[in-house]
C-alpha cells in the first residue's frame, strides 16, 4: 500500500481509503474488514451519521484499537447542530476526535453561507480537540466549489472525479494549488460501475480490467492523495491491495488504452459527441443537459447504458445532491442551441438519451 500526504493537513494517508456504507450487515462482519483493511495498509476510514449503523458498529471496533494506527472521517449535513451532531458521532464511535470533519454535500450558495456562519463555532470545536481538519464534498456546479475552496477554511475536498467524468478537473487543479488534501468518492460505482462494466469497455481497457484502468487513471495521478474503497465484506478488499501500490506514472502500454478509449468515443459519437463545457446552461426548464449528454456519451461509445440508467433515473429523486430535471422535459425553446460550441442538436440528443435511459425512479443511496 503506497501512502500520499493529505494535502495541508499533513496526514499521510493510504491510497486507499476505507469506506463503511455498504459494510452494515453485522458489527462482526465490519469489524472483520476494518482489521483486513488496516493489515493491508490502509489507514484511513470514511463514515457519516447517515451510513445507517456505520459509526456504531466502528464504535465497536476502534475504541480497542491504537489510536494512532488509523485516521477518520465523519461527516456533518450543513445547517446541523454542530456541537450535537459532532458530540454524538464521538459517543457513538468512541473516540474522543475526528481526524477529519467534512461539511456533507455542500451542494448550494446557502449551505456556503451557513459554513461562513458557522465557521467560527468550527474554529472552537477544533480548538478544544474535537477534529482537527476541515473539509468538504460537494455536488454544486464548478463556481460553488471554486467559491468555497477560495474561502481559505478547508484543508481537504471529497470529489466524484473520475475518467469517465472529468467535470471537476478544474478542481484538482485548484486544490492542489492550494494544497488541500484530495479524496475521491466512490470511483468503482459512480465512476463508471466499473465493478461490473459491459464487454465493450472490458475489451477496450486490455490487458487491464475497467476498474483497474478507472484506478490507474486516478493513481497515476499525484495530485490526488486517495480514494475511497466502500467493501462490504473483507473479500472484497482485495482489488485495493492488487492496486494500492501502482502509484507511478502511466506507462506506454495504459496510455494505449486511454487513447484507444478517446479514439472509440470520437469513432462513435463524432459530431454528436458532447464535450462537457457547461455553456448550453441555464435551461430554462432546468435540465442537467452536460449530467445526461455525458451518460449518453458513455452509453453510445462504451455501452454503459446500465450505468446511464442507473444515474438518469435517480435524477428529479435526489434534489440538490443530483440536481437537474430528465431530458424528457425539454420544451424545444432552443434558448440552449447557439450556445453550444459543439453545434450538437440539444433537444433531439435529449430525448434519445431519455429513450435510452427513461425506467422507474430511483430513490437516491447516502453515497451518491
Ligand atoms: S431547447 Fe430544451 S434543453 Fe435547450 S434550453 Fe430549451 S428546454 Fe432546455
Ligand atoms: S454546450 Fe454543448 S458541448 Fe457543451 S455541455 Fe452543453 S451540450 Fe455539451
Amino acid at each position: 500500500m503506497h501512502y500520499r500526504r493529505f494535502g495541508q493537513t499533513e496526514l499521510p494517508l493510504s491510497v486507499f481509503s476505507l469506506g463503511t456504507m455498504r459494510c452494515l450487515d453485522s458489527p462482526e462482519i465490519l469489524a472483520q474488514t476494518v482489521k483486513t483493511a488496516l493489515e493491508m495498509g490502509i489507514n484511513h476510514l470514511e463514515t457519516a451519521p447517515s451510513y445507517g449503523k456505520s459509526e456504531a458498529y466502528l464504535g465497536r471496533v476502534l475504541p480497542a484499537l491504537p489510536r494512532e494506527s488509523f485516521y477518520l472521517t465523519s461527516k456533518i449535513l450543513p445547517g446541523q447542530d454542530l456541537a450535537l451532531t459532532l458530540s454524538q458521532s464521538l459517543d457513538r464511535l468512541g473516540l474522543d476526535y475526528l481526524d477529519c470533519l467534512a461539511i456533507h454535500g455542500l451542494n448550494l450558495p446557502e449551505h456556503l453561507d451557513w459554513v461562513r456562519e458557522a465557521y467560527p463555532q468550527l474554529r472552537r470545536l477544533r480548538k478544544e480537540g474535537r477534529f482537527r481538519h476541515l473539509g468538504f464534498s460537494s455536488h454544486g456546479s464548478l463556481g460553488l466549489i471554486e467559491t468555497a475552496v477560495k474561502t481559505g477554511f478547508f484543508s481537504f475536498i471529497n470529489l466524484h472525479y473520475y475518467y469517465l467524468d472529468q467535470f471537476l478537473a478544474p478542481i484538482i487543479d485548484l486544490a492542489n494549488r492550494r494544497d488541500l488534501g484530495v479524496f475521491i468518492i466512490s470511483p468503482a460505482d459512480k465512476g463508471g460501475q466499473l465493478h461490473t462494466p459491459p464487454e465493450k469497455l472490458r475489451r477496450l481497457c486490455q490487458p487491464l480490467d475497467p476498474l483497474g484502468m478507472g484506478y490507474r487513471f486516478l493513481l497515476s495521478d499525484p495530485r490526488i492523495t486517495t480514494l475511497s474503497y466502500g467493501a462490504a465484506h473483507p473479500g472484497e478488499l482485495t482489488p485495493a491491495g492488487i492496486w494500492g501500490d501502482q502509484t507511478q506514472s502511466l506507462n506506454d502500454e495504459e496510455t494505449e488504452i486511454f487513447r484507444r478509449l478517446e479514439t472509440e468515443m470520437e469513432r462513435r459519437l463524432g459530431a454528436e459527441q458532447c464535450r462537457q463545457c457547461q455553456a448550453c446552461l441555464p435551461c430554462p426548464e432546468d435540465i442537467n443537459i452536460p449530467a445526461i449528454l455525458r451518460l449518453r456519451n458513455g452509453a453510445v461509445a462504451f455501452d454503459l447504458t446500465a450505468f446511464g440508467q442507473y444515474r438518469y433515473q435517480m435524477l428529479e429523486q435526489a434534489g440538490h445532491w443530483f440536481p437537474g430535471r430528465r431530458g424528457d422535459r425539454c420544451a424545444d425553446c432552443g434558448d440552449c442551441l447557439p450556445r453550444c460550441p459543439c453545434q450538437l442538436a440539444i433537444p433531439d440528443l435529449l430525448r434519445d438519451s431519455h429513450q435510452r435511459f427513461q425506467g422507474p425512479r430511483r430513490r437516491r443511496l447516502w453515497e451518491i
